[in-house]
């Protein structure tokens, strides 16, 4: 049997995190009542005069330098006609001929190893307004609209075809909103719509260079339904071509109740958008100046910061991935053993009870309640013998709970270990004389009992002696014999 390979390049669009609209002063705000967050500009009025949002431009050019691009020191905006309900001036201001941005490279770790992907293009355009199919009384016969996204900023991010599988696409999405969140430009939320994903996909026999005939798959604003929708389509197009069809060039919606991709339209071509440069707006002029201060302000990247946290801090590879997963989580993590936590201590925390306690609180962790500092003092208890760590997970959820320190909680509550040898040994020797049946199956040779013996000392003083001594006293007293000087 003849085998397939998929050829995959992806077209992502993602909002710019700006206050304002692209060419207007409206809200970008997603949420507020329809229709609210518009102006004549937005609304597409006759003689409404569009004016370039420096920021939007100053983001998408820090976007495309994270994506190894170059930036075009000129680009010009340009319109996209077409007629839809939620694009009332009928032309999208987009970038055709000259885009802000070309010819970049990411790499990224796919399941099957590290992959490099092209960057063919970024470039600017507005967003098109909402068209709402549902939701009112009369929603059977009549389509609402809802203007508010009209005109929010988008970049769009397009690949070369240099994908060969769904779970690549997919890898390589995630790995791509790291970055646009990481960066600040893109919230991430692609439940709101910030981010989507349109994946063009053909198949030919492996050993072949020339390209299939490619469908688009619109609109998959998951990682899930990006890669379900693409395995789904590659399987069908093996199986046109296997049987001798042809594959039509055309557009397909992913139909995710179904899990099936659907034919939506014959794909338009580029000249049925009769693009002509934008008359209303000046070439957008980005600089060597403007390049520069605008890379001067660029984060550390993801996987440098990740590469050195490991380094660095000496952490396992899988803790510094989790650690650094977002920039919030890395600035946490550093804080904290800057506050002097140890690393692995610090990690230990935040990937689990830290973790936990934000998640049950829906709190992101730059808002935590327990702050780097605070995190760094619970932790300095534990190694300094303070608190036991079973005891410091009591004192974790009170501090999660209000903004006292892990030492003035242990003080107040009187949770410090004992320490203490008499103490202990006081209430050692009280356990072993209750606990004769236990006492004699230990120095019969069962060294189990040990466990039950520990258990019963730990239970005795409220979980707070110290586990290490309390072993030690009880062999020594276990093993004094039942004759000894122990008695
Ligand atoms: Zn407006």
């Amino acid at each position: 049997m003849t085998e397939y390979e998929a050829v995959i390049g992806l077209e992502i669009h993602a909002h710019l995190r700006t206050l304002s609209k692209i060419f207007c002063g409206c809200s970008t705000a997603f949420g507020a009542p329809p229709n609210t967050h518009v102006c004549p500009v937005c609304l597409g009025f006759p003689g409404a005069l569009p004016v370039v949002n420096r920021t939007a431009v100053d983001d998408g050019v820090r976007a495309a330098l994270a994506l190894g691009c170059g930036i075009n020191e000129i680009s010009i905006f340009a319109r996209k006609n077409y007629f839809y309900p939620d694009l009332p001036k009928g032309y999208q201001i987009s970038q055709y001929e000259r885009p802000l941005a070309s010819r970049g490279l990411v790499e990224f770790d796919g399941p099957a190893g590290s992959r490099r992907v092209g960057i063919t293009r970024v470039h600017l355009e507005e967003d098109a307004g909402k068209s709402l199919h549902e939701g009112f009384s009369d929603s059977d016969r009549k389509t609402y609209v809802d203007f508010n996204r009209s005109g929010v900023p988008l970049i769009e991010i397009v690949t070369e075809p240099d994908l060969r599988s769904a779970a690549d696409a997919a890898a390589f999405f995630s790995h791509l909103r790291q970055i646009l969140v990481w960066l600040d430009v893109n919230d991430g939320n692609m439940e709101e719509g910030s981010l989507r994903c349109d994946a063009n996909v053909s198949v030919r026999r492996v050993g072949e260079t020339a390209l299939g005939t490619k469908t688009e798959v619109k609109n998959l604003n998951s990682f899930r339904f990006l890669q379900r929708a693409l395995e789904y389509e590659i399987g069908r197009q093996i199986d046109v071509v296997r049987g001798g069809g042809r594959v039509a060039q055309e557009t397909r919606l992913w139909d995710t109740a179904e899990g099936v991709t659907v034919s939506m339209r014959s794909k338009e071509e580029a000249h049925d958008y009769r693009y002509f440069p934008e008359p209303d707006l000046p070439p957008v002029v980005v600089d060597e100046a403007r390049i520069e201060r605008i890379q001067s302000t660029m984060p550390e990247l993801p996987d440098a910061r990740r590469a050195r946290v490991a380094a660095a801090y000496a952490l396992p590879a899988y803790d510094a991935a989790q650690v650094t997963q977002s920039r919030a989580l890395a600035d946490y993590f550093e804080a904290t053993v800057a506050a002097g936590a140890a690393a692995k201590a610090a990690a230990n925390w935040m990937m689990g009870e830290l973790a936990r306690a934000l998640k049950e609180a829906g709190v992101a962790i730059d808002r935590s309640p327990v702050d780097p500092g605070r995190l760094a003092g619970l932790i300095a208890l534990i190694e300094k013998g303070t608190i036991s760590g079973a005891i410091a997970k009591g004192v974790f959820d009170k501090m999660f709970s209000s903004d006292r320190s892990a030492a003035a909680i242990v003080e107040a509550e009187g949770l410090a270990q004992i320490d203490d040898e008499k103490e202990i040994a006081a209430q050692v020797a009280e356990v072993v004389s209750k606990n004769g049946d236990a006492v004699a199956q230990f120095r019969a040779g069962k060294a189990s009992t040990l466990g039950f013996l520990v258990g019963q000392v730990m239970k005795a003083t409220g979980g707070k002696a110290n586990p290490k001594r309390v072993n030690e006293l009880l062999k020594k007293a276990l093993e004094a014999g039942p004759a000894g000087g122990a008695g």
